[in-house]
């Protein structure tokens, strides 16, 4: 059945939003397209928030995502600083905070997620979490008073903020509530590595702590663990992870749980997609070793995941305007991480597996390459210094190869 697509409105004006106006552009959609985002700015790249801009290597300048005549080329009436507040599914309307409603015929969802604060001390000077480009700023001028900086939470946001601070000089402590850093993304396997890299450049580390206060008045003085130990800071960044942009949604009759509830198309309800941080959705590349288990969403919050499936949202909608067969969205999700000079490379599914093997280089040397596998088959890589192997791996996870065929690639590679 076909659809009127005339109005297209996408909420998040960032890195899946901006990439799905591309796509609807670049398939030749010539209607009009509507972008609200509540940032002022127009969309900027968030990777070197925690990199280049708190080394001070780079301003503000070199973040957006697109130059100004690039953006104007796409023609879209852009709704900058405006916040989306509900959703009238129905009767295909959006609610703006400022009271203006925005009616679309198709819609795509892209608010990504914000970063969850500790309970307490998170209004003191000198406490912040990091999201944003005004978040980066803050702490970079926080970083320019110098003193002791504490990173809470030793995820990768807060494992970059550290090196970060670290190439500026500065004392750095990093708390984590987990026996080492990542241990999410890379696995117990890699954890003494992980631990060993902070380390070796100096941050000082408590793993298996827990935060209990702040103390400070207006500013803060020191980070208070459960066990008693004080520690001194001026400058506290807390990266204990995100939850998806969803409140507004709470109203409408989409599902939201650990993200806005996708089917394989990205499709939320009909004319409704999501991309990006905010999406949650089953691979289909990954359904083939969880036989007998219901059926296993993704939710990715990673830069290369949030480009692809903005135009993978943006074009099942247009097929789905044309009464024509949609496309499952099943990649290898990726990323990537810049710590204490090393690119640390992750693919597929990488936390941990039955399988675990350092299939090339070794762990001294900082250059290597480790798989990861369950029942039978090669689910994840990381690749340190390396990223020709994480190309290698991330193909064979493509096709769905086994564990047996992946060790084989290696000792064929290994010669
Ligand atoms: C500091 C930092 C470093 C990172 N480094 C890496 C890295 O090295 N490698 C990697 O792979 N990934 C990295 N990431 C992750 C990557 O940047 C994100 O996955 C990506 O930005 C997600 O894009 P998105 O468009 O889905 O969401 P976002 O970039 O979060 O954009 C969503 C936009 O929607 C807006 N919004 C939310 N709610 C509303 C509303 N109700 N109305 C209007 N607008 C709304 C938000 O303000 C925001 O502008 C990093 C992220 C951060 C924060």
């Amino acid at each position: 059945m076909e659809r009127r697509l005339n109005r297209v409105v996408i909420v998040g004006a960032s890195l899946a939003g901006l990439n799905a106006a591309e796509a609807l552009r670049d398939e030749g959609y010539d209607g009009a397209i509507t972008l609200i985002g509540d940032e002022p700015e127009t969309p900027y790249d968030r990777p070197p928030l925690s990199k280049q801009l708190l080394t001070g290597e780079w301003d503000t300048d070199r973040l957006p995502l697109r130059s100004a005549d690039e953006f104007e080329a796409l023609n879209l009436d852009y709704l900058s600083g405006r916040t989306a507040s509900g959703l009238d599914v129905p009767n295909q309307t959006l609610l703006l905070n400022d009271g203006d409603r925005v009616e679309y015929d198709g819609l795509i969802i892209a608010t990504g997620a914000h970063p969850l604060s500790l309970p307490f001390g998170q209004h003191l000077d000198g406490v912040h979490t990091l999201r944003s480009q005004a978040d980066a700023l803050r702490i970079r001028s926080d970083l320019d008073r110098a003193g002791k900086v504490v990173v809470i939470g030793a995820g990768f946001i807060g494992a970059e903020v550290a090196s970060s601070a670290h190439a500026r000089g500065l004392d750095v402590t990093m708390i984590e509530a987990l026996s080492a850093p990542m241990i999410g993304p890379l696995g117990e396997q890699l954890a003494d590595w992980a631990a060993n890299l902070h380390r070796e450049a100096g941050v000082e580390m408590h793993f298996n702590a827990k935060v209990s206060g702040f103390i400070g008045d207006q500013r803060v003085k020191a980070v208070e663990l459960a066990d008693g130990t004080r520690i001194d800071a001026d400058t506290v960044v807390v990266g204990i992870g995100v939850r998806p942009n969803m409140r507004w949604l709470e109203d409408s009759s989409l599902t939201i749980g650990d993200g806005l509830i996708c089917d394989q198309f990205c499709r939320a309800a009909p004319m409704i997609y999501a991309a990006g941080d905010v999406a949650r959705w089953p691979n289909e590349l990954f359904m083939h070793f969880r036989y007998g288990e219901p059926q296993r969403t993704m939710r990715i919050e990673h830069w290369t995941n949030a480009i692809e499936q903005g135009m993978a949202a943006a074009r099942n909608l247009l097929l789905e305007s044309r009464g024509e067969p949609l496309e499952a969205f099943a990649p290898v999700p990726y990323f990537w991480s810049d710590q204490h000079g090393l690119s640390i490379m992750a693919s597929g599914i990488t936390s941990p597996r039955d399988e675990f093997r350092l299939v090339h280089g070794t762990l001294e040397s900082n250059r290597f390459a480790a798989i990861y596998g369950l029942r039978g088959y090669l689910t994840g890589v990381v690749a340190v210094g390396w990223p020709r192997m994480l190309r290698r791996y991330q193909a064979l996870i493509r096709k769905q190869a086994t564990w047996e065929e992946a060790l084989e690639e290696a000792r064929e590679i290994e010669g």
